[in-house]
């Protein structure tokens, strides 16, 4: 796990990931094994300080499209089973009742009185904690559940968004990563290839960008093209056209949809839509 609020601009999740995974103490329980399959996922893991509202008249949000997830144990699949619960039995009750446009009301509230609340409530400093560097956020989360068992008298914030943490690349060094060595470490496209990614062709482009120029004029100038090292199924790409003009290449149908783009990129100029005809990728094996 990569958390999206590094810095350095050339830091790559995908090829983080391919060098932990040829580490001494990982390598040895890997070698010999066979790449099977791959995906990759943004976690909503800003827990209960994160939360947003979550009813509105006709409709509500469960599991982690609201953020539901424990962050300190990354475990969410309880929490989207429970918050469907007691989004179903308050939806069946209005519904009994010949409401069908209201706020789900009673939902909210009993989110509010269950385990769920009560298990983010403890765990609500940790993600806060852990972005203050691994050693304060250690010890600041030794205290919190340790010392306070998740009822600290205080709570942290994060108040930044992971966005605006990326410095500019002149201010960071470019990281050399190994070359994959088709064993334990791969490249990005062979492992695209086997999440199953398919859109259908001639669809509109679901990662859409508010403005077309500030790919080349701001991301590439200021920050190295950061999207094309956070994406991990190398979706953009800067190329160079025949006049030597620059622009950004969306290979839009190799997207594994993890999300990383909406949330990293930092202008806030590219915009996740939901692609046309339930495209994407396919975890046969899960
Ligand atoms: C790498 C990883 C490891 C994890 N390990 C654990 C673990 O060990 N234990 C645990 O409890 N939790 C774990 N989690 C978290 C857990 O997977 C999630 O909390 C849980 O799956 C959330 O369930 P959900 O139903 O809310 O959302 P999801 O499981 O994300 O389901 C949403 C579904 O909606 C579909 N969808 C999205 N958009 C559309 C659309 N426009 N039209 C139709 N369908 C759409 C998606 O394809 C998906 O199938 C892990 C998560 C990750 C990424
Ligand atoms: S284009 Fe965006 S959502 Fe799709 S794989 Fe790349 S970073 Fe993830």
């Amino acid at each position: 796990m990569v958390g999206l609020n590094y810095r350095n601009p050339y830091l790559s999740p995908y090829e983080e990931f391919q060098r932990y995974k040829t580490h001494p103490a990982i390598r040895a329980f890997l070698e010999g094994g066979k790449r099977l399959a791959y995906g990759a996922r943004a976690i909503t893991a800003g827990g209960l300080n994160s939360l947003p509202k979550f009813v509105f008249p006709g409709g509500c949000l469960v599991g982690c499209d609201a953020g539901f997830l424990n962050g300190s144990r990354i475990k969410g699949s309880h929490a989207a089973i429970k918050t469907g619960m007691l989004a179903a039995e308050a939806a069946f009750a209005a519904l009994a009742d010949g409401r069908s446009g209201d706020e789900l009301v009673a939902y909210a509230e009993a989110f509010r009185a269950s385990w769920l609340h009560d298990e983010l409530y403890r765990a609500r400093n940790f993600k806060p904690a852990m972005g203050k560097g691994l050693w304060l956020g250690t010890l600041l989360v030794g205290i919190d559940q340790v010392l306070f068992r998740g009822k600290a008298p205080f709570t942290l914030h994060t108040t930044k968004p992971d966005h605006e943490y990326l410095l500019p690349a002149a201010e960071c060094q470019p990281i050399p990563y190994p070359k994959p060595d088709g064993t334990l470490s791969f490249d990005r496209l062979s492992s695209v290839f086997i999440s199953n990614t398919n859109h259908e062709e001639n669809q509109p482009i679901h990662l859409t960008l508010k403005d077309p120029a500030v790919p080349v004029a701001v991301n590439l100038a200021r920050y190295a093209g950061p999207e094309q090292r956070y994406c991990p199924a190398g979706v953009y790409e800067f190329v160079r056209d025949d006049d030597g003009t620059e622009r950004l290449q969306i290979n839009a149908q190799n997207c594994v949809h993890c999300k990383t783009c909406d949330i990293k990129d930092p202008t806030q100029n590219i915009v996740w839509v939901a692609p046309e005809g339930g495209g994407g990728p396919n975890y046969s094996g899960m």
